[in-house]
């Protein structure tokens, strides 16, 4: 069924103004008789699904961390032990029809609750985690015949995962998330943002209905509703989780790491893009354009700087500027800075830092709080300054795009390794010459590194392989899948049974 913009206003009104969804009511409904009750898309949070519900219905949501963990832990352990591939292959599917039905409410509450990033690009993000994020199909079991017999190794579960997210991609990670944990046969339980527990809220509580809906375990995926470092901390101490997951800044991540268990780590980055003299410059700034602006700047794999050999410059900017990028002069980029930026005593001396209240706003906006006028739909703000400006060396989350014009490729190589800090996380370069894009992709050593496009692309969209909201790149498994959340396990017959040859 469609669901009408008016529905979908009045389902995120009704959320966002209780914040969590009407679980109350949910549990009062649960006590009495199971009843039947038509499903609609979009009513996820205030309609219990067409099934009869059980008698504890949460859908995943859970006062304490605690209550958290036991569930989603009793839900793995009759998942692994009832439930088949093509189960888990059946689940998924209805997670992905449940959640693209959902699209546009998750995109606009998520774009109301946390105000930051662009409405239109929220639904391309959840509509590229909902139809790109691979199942079971990326779990091949390795077989190894011979002389001494018959060996399969195969991709079992790790079991119970704690995962923790962020506010620049909330309920798009659920989704990646949940799609491939469960492919990998666990269950997990999320700590979500604290500014974006309720969207959040409502995206667990929708898996888990369209799970219930399609035969699956109540709880498979979880969440505590009032999320905080305090419930990292259980979450991190808690036996049962044999898997954290942290997808975030690198203060989670190293919290994380010292916890002693198993972790695979999302961390920051700062992407940067160089532009050489042989590019196809007009591509260059569209794709660019595209990049640096989609969601304003708030993907950790977005364009964060730019570094062109001096040649190439005035093109790059020119065609930029006809994209729709506005160029700073020196004293309105003084003003952007003074907006955007703190400057904080620190221990280690003063330092810039992000100004969090401009995080993911409009580039139009900035403008006009500026006093630029009448630019409110312009997307990016472009400017050129030298290779140790602090909009280079920090990681923004803006459409506030630097440039810095290079002499020749090892200086832009140079001055790219020292603005991507060694995160390994995403880089991008164009150019039409194979040596220099070599020399880039082998110096700067990142997970994603992406040609002559738009680094999205290394993310599957509008480029090749699949995608995922968790790039691990501190601890290596990159484009998180299936795989990535299962442990290898392995199973020996000797003496030449089974085999055929
Ligand atoms: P954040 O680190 O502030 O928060 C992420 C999560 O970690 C939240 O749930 C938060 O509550 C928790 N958290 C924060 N500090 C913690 C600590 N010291 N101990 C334990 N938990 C803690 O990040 P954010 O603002 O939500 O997201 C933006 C950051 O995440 C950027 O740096 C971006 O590059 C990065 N990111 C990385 C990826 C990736 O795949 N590598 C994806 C998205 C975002």
């Amino acid at each position: 069924m469609d669901i009408q913009s008016t529905d979908v206003e009045r389902i995120v009104q009704q959320v966002l103004k209780n914040i969590l969804p009407d679980t109350e009511k949910m549990q009062k409904e649960s006590k009495e008789e199971p009843v039947v009750k038509t499903y609609r898309p979009g009513e996820a949070v205030i309609a219990p699904p067409s099934l009869p519900v059980s008698k504890k219905a949460s859908y995943g949501l859970f006062d304490s961390m605690e209550e958290a963990i036991e569930a989603a832990f009793e839900a793995q352990k009759v998942y692994a032990g009832q439930f088949q591939l093509k189960d888990r292959e059946r689940l998924i599917q209805k997670i992905r029809e449940t959640a693209k039905a959902n699209v546009t409410i998750l995109a606009k509450m998520v774009r109301e609750e946390t105000n930051i990033g662009r409405y239109e690009d929220k639904i391309q993000k959840h509509l590229l985690v909902i139809e790109k994020t691979p199942g079971i199909e990326c779990l091949k079991t390795e077989a190894l015949s011979g002389d001494d017999g018959l060996t399969v190794i195969e991709h079992a579960p790790f079991g119970l995962i704690g995962a923790i997210t962020p506010v620049t991609n909330p309920t798009e990670t659920i989704i990646n998330n949940v799609i491939s944990m469960i492919a990998g046969g666990n269950a997990v339980v999320f700590n979500v943002h604290p500014s974006a527990k309720a969207c959040c809220a409502y995206c667990v509580q929708m898996i888990n209905k369209a799970i219930e809906e399609a035969g699956g375990p109540s709880n498979l995926a979880t969440m505590v509703k009032e999320p905080s470092l305090e419930t990292v901390k259980v979450l991190c101490e808690n036996d049962k989780i044999k898997l954290l997951v942290g997808t975030g800044g690198m203060p989670m991540v190293r919290a994380l790491l010292r916890s002693g268990k198993k972790v695979i780590g999302a961390g920051a980055g700062n992407p940067p893009v160089i532009v050489d003299e042989t590019a196809d410059i007009k591509r260059a700034a569209q794709q660019i354009f595209l990049g640096a602006s989609f969601d304003n700047n708030l993907l950790c794999l977005a364009e964060k700087e730019v570094f062109v050999i001096e040649s190439a410059a005035t093109d790059l900017i020119y065609n930029l500027i006809n994209e729709g990028a506005y160029l700073l002069n020196n004293e309105q980029l003084d003003k952007i800075m003074n907006l955007v930026l703190t400057y904080e005593e620190t221990p280690k001396g003063k330092e810039y830092h992000v100004n969090k209240k401009w995080v993911g706003q409009d580039a139009g906006r900035m403008l006009e709080a500026i006093g630029v006028a009448g630019k409110l739909e312009c997307k990016l703000l472009i400017c050129e300054v030298t290779h140790n400006h602090p909009f280079v060396l920090i990681e923004q989350l803006m459409p506030v795009l630097p440039i810095v014009k290079c002499r020749h490729l090892d200086e832009a190589i140079e001055y790219a390794l020292i603005a991507e800090h060694g995160n390994r996380h995403t880089a991008s370069m164009f150019s039409r010459n194979i040596d220099h894009l070599t020399r880039f992709a082998r110096a700067v050593e990142t997970t994603i590194f992406v040609k002559n496009a738009a680094t999205l692309a290394g993310v599957g969209f509008e480029g090749e392989g699949h995608s995922t909201m968790t790039i691990a790149g501190p601890t290596g498994e990159g484009i998180t899948n299936a795989v990535s959340f299962t442990r290898q396990r392995r199973c020996t017959l000797a003496d030449g049974g089974f085999r055929i040859i």
